[in-house]
This record gives C-alpha cells, sequence and structure tokens, in this order.
C-alpha cells in the first residue's frame, strides 16, 4: 500500500492513460478524483472497477480549460475527502495535421488544455497541499523532446509543460512539493484509436522506431506514475522521465 492515506486528483482518467494511473493508485491505497470533461460513463466505469477491487475513488466532472470548473474540482475533492497529496496532470489534446490546416481553434485548445488547464490545476494543487506539501506528475510527450512532423502546435504544448516542472521543481525548494514530468511514447489508447493511429501505417511506422518494438499500454505508464507518486522516488524531482519504448527521432 504505497499510496495509503493520500488523496490524488487524476485529470482526464475516464479513459486511457489517466484511467489506467486512477486505478493502480486506488490499488495502492490513495483516495482517487477520477476527472472527465465529458464522459461521465467513462468516468463511473473506472470508480466502479475501483470499489469493486475494494478500492475508493469518486468521478468529478471539470473541463480543466476553464478556470472556474478547476477552482470547483480542487474545492469538491476538499469538501469530499478533506485534503490533497498528488495531482496528475493527465487531460490533454493531440492533433497531428499539417501546418497549412492548422487553425486559430486547434492552437488554442493545444493551449488551453495541455498547458494553461495544467498550471491552473497545479496552483489550486499546491493550495489545496498547504504545509505539508504534495505531489505533481505532468503528464507530458515525447513529442515535446522529439518532435514529429505534422506535430508542431502539440509538441510546443509538451515541451511548454516540460518547462513547467522544471521551472516550478526550483520554485518550490524547501517547501516539500516535488513535481516531475513522465514523457509517453506512442500508447495504445481510446484516444490514439480514434485518431485513427492504431491500425494504421503510421502505428507501424512509430513501432519500427522503437526498440523495444511495441506500442505502449496505459499500464507501462501508470507504473511509473505510481513510482513518482510514491516515497519509492522520495529524492526525485524536477526530472523528464521517457516511459517510450526507446522510441527515437521520425
Ligand atoms: P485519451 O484516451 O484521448 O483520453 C483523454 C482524457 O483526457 C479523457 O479522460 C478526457 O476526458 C480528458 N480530457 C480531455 N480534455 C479535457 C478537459 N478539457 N478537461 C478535463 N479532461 C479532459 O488520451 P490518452 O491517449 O490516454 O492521453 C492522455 C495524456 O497522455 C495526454 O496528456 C496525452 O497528451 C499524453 N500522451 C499520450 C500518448 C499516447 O500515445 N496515447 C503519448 C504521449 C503522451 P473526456 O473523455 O471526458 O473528454
Amino acid at each position: 500500500m504505497k499510496l495509503k492515506n493520500k488523496v490524488a486528483i487524476v485529470t482526464g482518467a475516464s479513459k486511457g492513460i489517466g484511467a489506467s494511473i486512477a486505478t493502480y493508485y486506488a490499488a495502492e491505497g490513495a483516495r482517487v478524483v477520477v476527472n472527465y470533461a465529458s464522459s461521465k460513463d467513462g468516468a463511473d466505469k473506472v470508480v466502479k472497477t475501483i470499489t469493486g477491487n475494494g478500492g475508493t475513488a469518486i468521478a468529478l466532472q471539470a473541463d480543466v480549460s476553464k478556470e472556474a470548473d478547476v477552482i470547483r474540482l480542487f474545492q469538491e475533492t476538499k469538501d469530499t475527502f478533506g485534503t490533497l497529496d498528488i495531482l496528475v496532470n493527465n487531460a490533454g489534446v493531440y492533433v497531428y495535421e499539417p501546418i497549412e490546416a492548422v487553425s486559430e481553434a486547434t492552437i488554442q485548445q493545444h493551449l488551453n488544455i495541455n498547458i494553461m488547464g495544467a498550471v491552473l490545476s497545479i496552483r489550486e494543487a499546491v493550495r489545496s497541499f498547504g504545509d505539508k506539501g504534495g505531489n505533481i506528475i505532468n503528464i507530458s510527450s515525447v513529442a515535446g523532446k522529439v518532435p514529429m512532423a505534422t506535430g508542431s502546435v502539440y509538441s510546443a504544448t509538451k515541451a511548454a509543460l516540460d518547462a513547467v516542472t522544471i521551472a516550478l521543481s526550483k520554485e518550490f525548494s524547501g517547501r516539500n512539493i516535488r513535481i516531475n514530468s513522465i514523457l509517453p511514447g506512442a500508447v495504445e489508447t481510446e484516444g490514439t484509436h480514434t485518431s485513427g493511429v492504431i491500425g494504421s501505417d503510421f502505428e507501424k511506422v512509430l513501432i519500427e522506431h522503437t526498440p523495444l518494438g511495441r506500442m505502449g499500454q496505459p499500464e507501462d505508464i501508470a507504473k511509473v506514475a505510481l513510482f513518482l507518486a510514491s516515497d519509492d522516488s522520495a529524492w526525485i524531482t524536477g526530472e523528464k522521465i521517457s516511459v517510450s519504448g526507446g522510441i527515437y527521432g521520425l
């Protein structure tokens, strides 16, 4: 029980990587807030799985790109569980398209969810942590480190998120708050299914460029997110940890 008595918010936990992290945290004793934007059924299913296994979780709707929603998410968490120890900024969008197709709306959506949502969530988490401190994990992407063609907007937001991780690790000096980024490689999720990656020629190219020879699964990321949330990583902060099968530049 590595997270016994801890309270965690996982944003975007109705499916994919976030759902797996929420499930892993609850299995290790954390009380978990399963945040979602619109997929209530997905979030309820994750909560049901957790509670069915004897864990504690609630689903809370909040669009992290809206400040009022973020404030409400953290307030409702405090009202329900009384405290907060861990924030996982997982909610994110990714659209790959050539520069000629990029619209203002796409840029705004990526900035608002991937960056502003994460930063506002961190601000509220720090307020909730109080003097005891806490732990923040940003789900970034190897796309921020090794950007691919057609991924300029998405990659920019993830590189920016990693900059936030490093800046805040210094800002949190002496406050017992750790913050780290996980950089997943190509992972099979609802998102990569609906965006058409899974089963495409692009998936084959991704696997060819991945030394460990397969797509990742959400559990591959969740295990490292558990490590970073637990005391096993007590002396790690400000790091960018790739969990990617070793994927290299396309
Ligand atoms: P996914 O299957 O598409 O799931 C996305 C999750 O984010 C859903 O729970 C969704 O909730 C939530 N979300 C989206 N917009 C939101 C908002 N405005 N407010 C709150 N929640 C919101 O995604 P995924 O593939 O698991 O990716 C999760 C994270 O990992 C993202 O940050 C992504 O950039 C990163 N990542 C993924 C991969 C990959 O290959 N899959 C690789 C590198 C990094 P609703 O369903 O309710 O909208």
